[in-house]
């Protein structure tokens, strides 16, 4: 993903890039091709990108370990200087050093990055996933297994107890 930046004129322009994830190493979680927008601003003393990614990743439900795919999107700007001496005008995270006669900027690397910054903590096939019966492994998002109703109601145990002491007899 290079965006050539000899004689490139000052002022907006916009790049399209689509490649694999194999194209971008990612890991096997991710699947397909990344999509990335990119609006360029270019001034007297830097470049400035704003980059719009999109990816798919293959997820697995924390809560009922179903498996699911799930496209999302990240988003990203830097700023591409040659001044090293201008470097401290910028937040040191969004700002990388390129030399004066560098022919074009490659932004594989971040992308990859934002990718995989992109990865939520919990994962969800939905917000309000019921999970397992911790007790039976019933998917209780499809059907309420016994083990709650015993839980619940104490009429069922109560009737159970009676039963017990019924046979004992
Ligand atoms: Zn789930
Ligand atoms: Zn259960």
């Amino acid at each position: 993903m290079k965006i050539k930046i000899t004689s490139l004129s000052e002022g907006r322009h916009f790049y399209n890039f689509t490649e694999s994830v194999e194209f971008l190493e990612l890991p096997n979680e991710f699947f397909g091709n990344v999509h990335v927008n990119v609006l360029l601003e270019k001034t007297k003393d830097h470049i400035l990108i704003k980059v719009s990614i999109n990816a798919n990743r293959h997820c697995e439900c924390d809560r009922c370990l179903r498996e699911y795919d799930r496209s999302f999107t990240n988003e990203y700007h830097m700023f591409y200087i040659s001044d090293i001496q201008n470097k401290k005008l910028y937040n040191e995270d969004v700002v990388t050093v390129i030399r004066k006669d560098q022919d074009y900027i490659d932004i594989s690397n971040d992308v990859r990055e934002y990718i995989l910054l992109s990865v939520p903590m919990k994962n969800l096939c939905k917000e309000d996933c019921q999970g397992l019966c911790p007790r039976c492994g019933s998917d209780l998002n499809f059907r309420q297994c016994i083990c709650e109703t015993e839980k619940v109601d104490p009429r069922w145990l109560a009737l159970k107890g009676l039963l017990n002491n019924k046979s004992g007899n």
